[in-house]
């Protein structure tokens, strides 16, 4: 039996991203939020469809444009549908494209709190030498990699600082091997245990979340 014990967490955002607009309820730069409801509106055979945003001071609304004049043979029919009976997860998919957001608001500002599911995916006899945690990023998170780490191991930041320095801690990712960088999908981080004296509280973290 190998003394590895790997782990698959899945990093879920719990914030979509929200644009700072100009309010003119208010009369100053606000920032709104996803209302979670999308407007369709047809024009003959064009179609519009916004999501809807509210300023999170006065609730005046911003429409987020999804579909802009498209004629109606040209949309892909599931997604339309999706788009009229305001599919939670279509919802969730436009809020959370916070690339597409940036080209339509301008200043988006990102949020770092995420909910983080832990699966087994091979056990290590007893106790594990090395931790493999292979990260899972549905949609972008702003969360760096030092807080994700610290947070779900019970461990110090300078501790998972240390654990690198002193080579028993790598993070490869595309892009990057920095631990304050933003969490991608796809990141592995690998522990080595074997000098750990809190190695099994270590491992008990990485696999439930408790
Ligand atoms: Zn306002």
């Amino acid at each position: 039996m190998s003394d590895v014990l790997r782990v698959l967490w899945t990093v879920v955002p719990r914030s979509a991203p929200q644009p700072w607009l100009n309010c003119n309820r208010c009369r100053a730069i606000r920032r709104f939020g996803s209302s979670g409801k999308i407007r369709v509106n047809a024009n003959g055979k064009r179609l519009d469809a916004w999501l809807i945003y509210k300023c999170t001071c006065c609730d005046s609304t911003w429409n987020r444009p999804v579909l802009e004049r498209r004629h109606v043979r040209t949309i892909d029919p599931l997604f339309l549908m999706s788009l009229r009976a305001n599919d939670p997860e279509l919802v969730r998919r436009l809020a959370f494209d916070s690339e597409n957001l940036r080209r339509k608001a301008g200043l988006v500002e990102e949020f770092d709190d995420v909910v983080v599911r832990k699966e087994m995916l091979s056990e290590s006899m007893t106790p594990a030498r090395r931790l493999e945690i292979l990260c899972a990023v549905p949609e972008t998170t702003r969360l760096r990699v030092d807080r994700l780490l610290a947070t779900e191991l019970h461990l110090s930041r300078s501790r998972i600082r240390n654990l690198q320095n002193t080579g028993d801690l790598a993070v490869s990712s595309e892009g990057s091997r920095m631990l304050r960088t933003a969490v991608r999908d796809g990141m592995r981080v690998t522990i080595n245990l074997a000098e750990a004296y809190d190695r099994d509280r270590i491992a008990m973290a990485a696999r439930s979340s408790d």
